[in-house]
């Protein structure tokens, strides 16, 4: 599908919701693809893309940004410990934010840098014991510990199980943002974004529907 596609999608789903299209983002997440791929979405002019892995994105993203002025560039996978200063130099949102030790160290990194990424806290709804996120009951308190550190933190994120209503997991993360003042939403991906604008995302995070299937690794 084409980058036009997924974008009048996304427009079509947020005016059937009574929403501004402009008030969802296309986050085109690039991880895995290769790099012939990212060129045509960035020759398209689109500017907002996501990758999961700290060193993945070190190894691309700086060329890519010197020939592509104006991109921001979303974490949407996992952060280690030892990852937050290259993540926070790097990165102009990290979606990933589920304890408050990864939160501490970028408030430290925010002082050190003069910069900090906005920061979406990643809530694992369907309380799946081998995923990342905080549980929903510990959403409240990881928000007032983020605000006591200053971080400027933009909204929470999900990633349901994959075998689960994803709008069951959608409407969740909506009542736990609302529950703490955020207006933004991190939910959404090639599968289901339309499901997950209707429910109010911000930020939908778009992989293969944009790039095409990611080529198979080892790893899976
Ligand atoms: C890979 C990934 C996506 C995009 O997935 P697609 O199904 O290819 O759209 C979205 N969010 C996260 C956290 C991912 O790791």
């Amino acid at each position: 599908m084409t980058l036009d596609t997924i974008q009048a999608r996304i427009d079509t789903a947020a005016r059937g919701a009574g929403r501004d299209p402009a008030t969802v983002h296309l986050i085109a997440v690039s991880k895995v693809q290769p790099l012939g791929r990212v060129e045509a979405v960035l020759t398209q002019g689109h500017r907002i893309f996501g990758e999961n892995k700290v060193q993945e994105a070190e190894g691309k993203w700086p060329d890519l940004q010197a020939r592509f002025p104006g991109v921001a560039l979303h974490l949407v996978g996992p952060l280690q410990s030892n990852k937050t200063k290259p993540a926070a130099a790097l990165f102009d949102a990290i979606h990933s934010v589920d304890r408050e030790k990864i939160a501490r160290r970028l408030a430290t990194h925010a002082q050190e840098l003069g910069r900090a990424p906005e920061i979406f806290l990643q809530v694992n709804t369907g309380e799946e014991p081998q995923k990342a996120g905080a549980l929903p009951s510990e959403i409240d308190a990881l928000t007032a510990a983020c605000r006591a550190m200053d971080l400027p933190v933009r909204g929470l994120m999900c990633l349901p199980p994959a075998e689960e209503e994803a709008a069951l997991h959608f409407a969740l993360l909506a009542k736990l943002a609302e529950r703490n003042g955020f207006t933004g939403l991190s939910m959404g991906m090639s599968g289901d974004f339309e499901t997950a604008i209707a429910l109010g995302a911000t930020h939908v995070r778009v992989g293969s529907a944009i790039f095409g299937a990611r080529v198979p690794t080892p790893a899976g």
